[in-house]
């Protein structure tokens, strides 16, 4: 008989989303006028801070959470976002 154990279920992301990123974060993503509203980055952002506004239908990301992991960038399938290095 094959046993599987379930370590935990992950119900909600975002627990940063409490926390202000602040002053460490190292490269910051901007979203670009290529973004066709499609969604992906906000299944992808581990802390919840990027969203498709409805009215506009492009993403928007709150800095203020924002951590720069980037991955959003790596997951647009549009080549939507660009990052850079944070201004100090
Ligand atoms: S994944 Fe890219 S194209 Fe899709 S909503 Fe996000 S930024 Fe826009
Ligand atoms: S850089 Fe990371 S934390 Fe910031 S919006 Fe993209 S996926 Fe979310």
């Amino acid at each position: 008989m094959i046993m599987v154990t379930i370590a935990g279920i992950i119900k909600k992301v975002g627990t940063t989303t409490k926390v202000k990123t602040g002053a460490w974060r190292t490269f910051i993503p901007t979203v670009t006028d290529k973004c066709k509203g499609c969604k992906i980055c906000e299944s992808f952002c581990p802390d919840g801070c990027i969203k498709v506004n409805p009215k506009t239908k492009k993403a928007e990301i709150d800095y203020d959470f924002c951590k720069g992991c980037l991955i959003c960038e790596n997951e647009c399938p549009f080549k939507a976002i660009t990052s850079k290095m944070e201004d100090k």
